[in-house]
């Protein structure tokens, strides 16, 4: 049987499901809710007339990453490029892991940690929030050195609650844990504080960024900030032509002009205080604070909420796993999406569900 040659390993894991597009309003993805504005587009367009078809792209996208590096305020050579932050994730895996080796993450938090960690033959311990989705940091600073764990993976803003560790904590992190630290800043435009500003002040930290959430989903264009000593490392892992051409021009004109992505960032951080002051007020839905461009939000019975919401063309987010059962994580919108959803989340008795 062919199936003789699978991994059985992989026997139980599950295709990703990418949920429909089709939805009027698509709120489940975390993207910016424009498209560039026409002249930038008809820039990028200029820019790829010019581009050379017939060769490999530059295997280490160097333009790109020196761009990116201005934006993040580090050096050129602390960054490398990525087919998305999701493969940087799987470079780090691949890296650093031998089969039954072990990777802390917290539960609930980004699904592609445990999913690339497995993969590369890893065990991924899911450390649960407790109160509030809070992390507790001791307790997981001592889960981590108890399990002897080689990679703790963490993103700040969380991804799905929108929680925030503070800068100190995150310190404590890294030096508490004797192992890699990765920081997932996929939000951190929404958010405002980094701290890849200590990568060579530590052996341990990496710290992960991405241009899906500002606007640029499509290009697939995510970044690995670290130290040269891991860097080193973890090119040996990279493939070689892993960012091509395309998004690398198109990330160029738009690192040129990093006011694109200010621009679009302000326009996002206004709908999120105006969708955040309506949901507030609503009564049955509980609101947890956020650093991302969206918020979780816990309510009586999330599927059929969500059922109504996707009835009205409505597309959010919700969850298989037992922890998050009647929580929905919604991306803000437009001023427009916004206030559709608004008035599709109260039935018409009132009541929110
Ligand atoms: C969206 C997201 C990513 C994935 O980013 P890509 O660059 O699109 O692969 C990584 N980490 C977190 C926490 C995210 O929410």
């Amino acid at each position: 049987m062919i199936q003789d040659f699978f991994r059985s390993d992989l026997s139980d894991f599950k295709a990703y499901e990418v949920s429909k597009t089709d939805y009027k309003v698509r709120l489940d993805a975390n993207e910016n809710f424009s498209n560039l504005p026409s002249e930038v587009r008809a820039k990028i367009a200029w820019a790829i007339e010019d581009s050379i078809f017939n060769r490999y792209p530059d295997g280490a996208a160097s333009e790109v990453c020196a761009r990116y590096a201005e934006y993040a305020n580090v050096k050129s050579t602390n960054v490398m490029a990525g087919n998305g932050s999701d493969e940087c994730i799987q470079i780090i895996a691949n890296t650093f892991l031998n089969t039954g080796d072990k990777v802390l993450v917290q539960s609930p938090d980004f699904s592609m940690y445990g999913l690339y960690t497995k993969v590369a033959g890893g065990i991924p311990i899911e450390f649960p929030l407790g109160n509030e989705l809070k992390l507790d940091i001791n307790g997981f600073i001592s889960m981590a050195n108890e399990k002897k764990v080689k990679i703790v993976f963490l993103s700040n803003p969380n991804n799905p609650t929108g929680g925030i560790i503070q800068r100190e904590d995150i310190i404590k992190i890294i030096n508490g844990c004797s192992c890699i630290v990765v920081i997932d800043e996929a939000y951190f435009e929404f958010y405002g504080k980094t701290i890849v500003d200590k990568i060579e002040s530590y052996e341990n930290l990496i710290v992960l960024r991405t241009c899906s959430k500002v606007g640029l989903a499509a290009i697939r264009l995510g970044f690995l900030i670290t130290n040269n000593v891991l860097m080193a490392e973890l090119k040996k892992v990279k493939p070689p032509f892993n960012v091509n051409a395309i998004s690398q021009c198109i990330a160029c004109v738009i690192l040129k002009q990093p006011e694109i992505i200010y621009k679009n960032v302000e326009c996002i951080l206004n709908q999120r205080k105006y969708l955040w002051q309506k949901l507030k007020d609503i009564n049955g839905i509980q609101l947890y604070r956020t650093g991302g461009n969206f918020m979780l939000i816990q309510v009586e019975n999330a599927q059929k909420m969500k059922e109504r919401l996707l009835q009205a063309g409505i597309n959010v987010r919700s969850f298989t796993a037992a922890t998050l059962k009647n929580y929905l994580r919604i991306t803000v919108g437009s001023r427009e999406e916004n206030d559709y959803l608004l008035k599709n989340i109260s039935c018409k008795n009132g009541g929110i569900i």
